[in-house]
């Protein structure tokens, strides 16, 4: 692993700082936005009634495409809306020129069906990355958005130095949202590890970890990756967030892994922030799709 600007657990791993890479994305966005001339970029969210995390998220994400330099426009339903009403919000964003990205805040309060509502979004605003059109444009290779939080992921892989290539890596959780997107992000060319994909059925977890050089954890049971899992010196990342009595807590038993990990992220503060620099990512990303930026 390259010797990099990085702080160190206290056993020696590099620590995979998400809060540190979010701000220096965030940072760098802006000055590509001012370098062109300050452009309108306009991220759009749109939150469904009144879940407190997701209030917090989206406050975040606010804030973040703010420091960015971007215009963040926020539409906000209550609980009671109907999906005729929720669907006709997300199709005015759809067609506005104004609007380069389009986030909705998921879950959706129950009773409502998100998929409809992610089908209203055109793949260059869908700068979360997760409908239909923009994972199949991820399998097939193609120009689109990648879904965030794996996306996050591979920043910090490679803001950190470590290396993938020829490299095994398994992610532990199979959904649509993270572990399926992040297989595929991990064995396309230019990445070129070899992953597995691992789940609640594949047996003997710790045995296939401990042959792994990267690993990626999203599951969301807390402790789960112990350090019989760990190879030394791999790079392990906790993308699990469970709220225990104890607070936040990942997927990675932090203390037992961290001095046998050659890289590993803490839990707050590493993929989570992440997640939100790449939206910011992505929002950039749509604007220029879209032909809002100049040059
Ligand atoms: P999900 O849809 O519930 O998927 C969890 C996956 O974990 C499933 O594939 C499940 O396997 C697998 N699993 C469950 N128990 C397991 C076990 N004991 N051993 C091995 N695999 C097991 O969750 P998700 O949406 O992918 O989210 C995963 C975690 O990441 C959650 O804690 C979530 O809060 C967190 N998250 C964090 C961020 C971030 O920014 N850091 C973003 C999104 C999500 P089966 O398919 O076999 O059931």
């Amino acid at each position: 692993m390259a010797e990099l600007d990085a702080e160190r657990t206290p056993g020696g791993a590099v620590l995979m700082d998400g809060n540190r890479l979010r701000d220096e994305l965030v940072a760098e966005l802006r000055h590509r936005i001012a370098d062109l001339g300050n452009p309108h970029v306009c991220l759009a969210t749109v939150l469904v009634g009144d879940d407190k995390p997701s209030q917090i998220y989206i406050r975040n994400k606010r804030k973040k495409a703010e420091e960015a330099g971007m215009v963040s426009r926020h539409v906000e339903l209550g609980a009671e809306a109907s999906q005729a009403e929720v669907e006709e919000a997300v199709r005015d964003l759809a067609g506005d020129p104004d609007v380069h990205g389009i986030l909705v805040q998921l879950p959706l309060p129950d009773g409502l069906d998100a998929e409809p509502v992610l089908d209203l979004i055109p793949p260059e605003k869908d700068v979360d990355g997760l409908t239909e059109r923009s994972m199949g444009r991820l399998v097939r290779g193609r120009d689109g958005h990648v879904p965030c939080t794996p996306l996050g992921v591979m920043r910090l892989m490679e803001r950190y130095g470590v290396e993938t290539s020829g490299k095994k890596a398994v992610v532990i959780g199979r959904s649509t949202l993270v572990g399926l997107p992040q297989v595929l992000l991990l064995g396309r060319k230019g990445c070129d590890a070899t992953p597995v994909l691992a789940h609640s059925r594949s047996g003997d977890l710790a045995a296939l970890c401990r042959d792994a050089d990267i690993i990626v954890a999203a599951v969301g049971v807390a402790g789960l990756v112990t350090a019989d899992f760990v190879k030394p010196g791999a790079a392990v990342l906790d993308v699990g967030i469970s709220r225990t009595a104890d607070g936040i807590q990942g997927d990675v038993d932090f203390d037992a892994v961290e001095s046998i990990a050659g890289a590993i992220t803490p839990m707050p503060g590493g993929t989570g922030p992440m997640t939100i620099g790449c939206l910011m990512e992505n929002t950039f990303n749509a604007a220029r799709m879209l032909g809002a930026l100049p040059g």
